[in-house]
């Protein structure tokens, strides 16, 4: 049974392991670099270790330091959380060599997941519709033009190992895809540290729709329903939400059997993220498995009343799935924002330095992961996502005009965020209407209304402090002449003279 938990992340997941642990009465490690000195995981854990310096590589990406800490702080198991060594399978196969607990998939089904080639084979067999495209990696730029011109353009051309978005490029003719080809291996080789190519077919106007799996040690499978996360930029997610508009009962429970398929197709265990692209016309496409916590994960807590990290354990610890499929019952609605330091106007770039001041919105309904507390630093090493800013309703009404609230009370001093792009997104009437696409900043050209919505927020503060000064001088005014003119007492205390 784990007893002490070292969690090898930082930032707001880390936060929410510790919690869960906590919870469950259970010791806590965890580590940081130079940079996280001041961090709240620090001083939430129950005991910390420094292991090296700013830059990912010398620090959480360090398989051999980490492992010096679950060794010195002697903790049975590790908590990858997501991004850094979370789908990295040798360091999976190092916890096992170590008997370390890892709480995730086994090392060899991650392989498997973490390479989207042999994954998609893995579905074709089981019989998981996959995005069309070439059968196999392409070995080189001629053999790219060839699957090409085959499945004809657009298409993508993906790095296997690609993840957050990386290594993907569009491509609509020979001459963008010889050029894609180079740009593709050399983001990959620098992300990834290798590179192998496939070919496929760009899907227009789809949805990306996940679902929550789960598998115990012993083959019970279950999904935990969908998520929808069609508002990105640049491949990545901004906004997620659950139940997807798009998926009525029988769909969720027609792909959901799929989904259960595919965990059985990589011997999945431990929780789990099944991508799906959702074409026009209804059709679902296998993309990949994430093999970990997903960033998005407390909408499906929200409204499935489930604590996945606790689930996680459990199923760490060799339980068996507490629940059937047809226990598991949605309630309500659920809309996440993930409120990133950057600025969008700069094409996204990312916006670091101190934060001096922040107001965390609470309420009915809200909840708010964050590692932002008033006088942190938003590191320029690490990942934008501040804050994971989420809303439960009833209806989906409810969950939407709560996350507007939350997000006018969001207020983080010192760096440029998302919060007036969702803001601007969460008004749209496609977005209420469920309109939702891959490309939906483009298509409804959000980006120009959010401009539109600047300019009027700005006049709206003007006229309110020009309105609010004219208030006070008035009443200044007021003061002012009141205590120079006589006090009625005085006054009647004159007229008694
Ligand atoms: P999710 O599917 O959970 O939304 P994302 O694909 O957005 O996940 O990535 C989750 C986090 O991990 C993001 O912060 C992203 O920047 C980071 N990430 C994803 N893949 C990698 C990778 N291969 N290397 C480094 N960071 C990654
Ligand atoms: P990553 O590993 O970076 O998460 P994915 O394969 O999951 O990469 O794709 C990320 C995003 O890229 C998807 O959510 C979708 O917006 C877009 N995408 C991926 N494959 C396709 C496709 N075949 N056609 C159109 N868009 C795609
Ligand atoms: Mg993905």
């Amino acid at each position: 049974m784990i007893k002490k938990v070292l969690i090898a992340n930082r930032g707001e997941i880390a936060l929410r392991v510790i919690r869960t642990c906590k919870a469950l009465g259970l010791k806590t490690v965890a580590v940081y670099s130079d940079e996280d000195y001041n961090s709240l995981h620090v001083k939430q854990a129950t005991e910390a270790y420094h292991i090296g310096k700013a830059a990912p590589r010398e620090s959480y990406l360090n398989q051999e330091k980490i492992l010096d800490a679950i060794l010195k702080s002697g903790a049975d198991a590790i908590h990858p959380g997501y991004g850094f060594l979370s789908e990295n399978s040798d360091f999976a196969q190092l916890c096992e060599d170590n008997k370390i607990n890892f709480i995730g998939p086994s090392a060899a089904s991650m392989d498997l997941c973490g390479d989207k080639m042999r994954c998609k084979a893995a579905m074709l067999k089981a019989k998981v519709p996959t995005v069309p495209g070439s059968p196999d990696l392409v070995k080189d730029v001629e053999e790219a033009l060839d699957v090409a011109n085959e499945i004809g353009y657009p298409v993508l051309l993906k790095s296997v190992y690609g993840g957050g978005g990386r290594g993907i490029r569009l491509v609509t003719s020979d001459k963008e895809l010889r050029e894609a080809y180079e740009t593709v291996t050399g983001e990959s080789i620098a992300a990834f540290g290798k590179s192998a190519i496939l070919v496929e077919k760009f899907l227009e106007k789809i949805r990306h729709i996940e679902y929550q799996m789960a598998r115990d040690k012993h083959g019970n499978a279950v999904h935990i329903f969908e998520r929808e996360c069609s508002i990105q930029r640049r491949n990545q997610k901004l906004i997620e939400q659950t139940p997807s508009p798009a998926v009525d009962q029988k769909t969720r429970d027609r792909v959901g059997e799929l989904v259960v398929k595919a965990a059985e197709a990589v011997d999945y265990t431990n929780l789990g993220t099944a991508e799906f692209l959702r074409a026009d016309n209804g059709d679902f496409y296998f993309i990949e498995i994430n093999a970990r916590l997903q960033v998005e994960h407390p909408i499906t807590e929200l409204v499935s009343g489930l604590d996945l990290v606790k689930l996680q354990l459990d199923i760490a610890n060799g339980e068996p799935l507490p629940f059937k499929q047809k226990d598991l019952h949605m309630n309500g609605y659920a809309i996440e924002c993930r409120i990133n330091a950057e600025d969008t106007f700069l094409d996204f770039a990312p916006s670091t330095g101190p934060v001096p001041d922040v107001t965390i919105p609470s309420g009915p309904g809200v909840r708010c992961d964050t590692y932002l507390y008033p006088g942190c630093t938003v590191s320029p090493f690490y990942d934008s996502l501040m804050a994971k800013l989420v809303t439960w309703g009833q209806t989906f009404e409810e969950s939407r005009v709560r996350m507007l609230n939350a997000l006018n009370d969001f207020y983080i001093q010192g760096v440029e965020t998302s919060i007036p792009l969702y803001k601007t997104i969460l008004k749209a009437e496609e977005y209420k209407k469920g309109n939702l696409s891959t490309d939906f900043l483009k298509r409804y050209g959000i980006i120009d209304r959010l401009t539109e919505d600047i300019k009027s927020d700005q006049k709206q503060k003007q006229d309110a402090a020009i309105a609010g000064a004219i208030m006070h001088s008035e009443f200044f005014r007021s003061k002012v002449k009141s205590s120079h003119a006589p006090s009625h007492r005085w006054k009647s205390h004159m007229d008694r003279r």
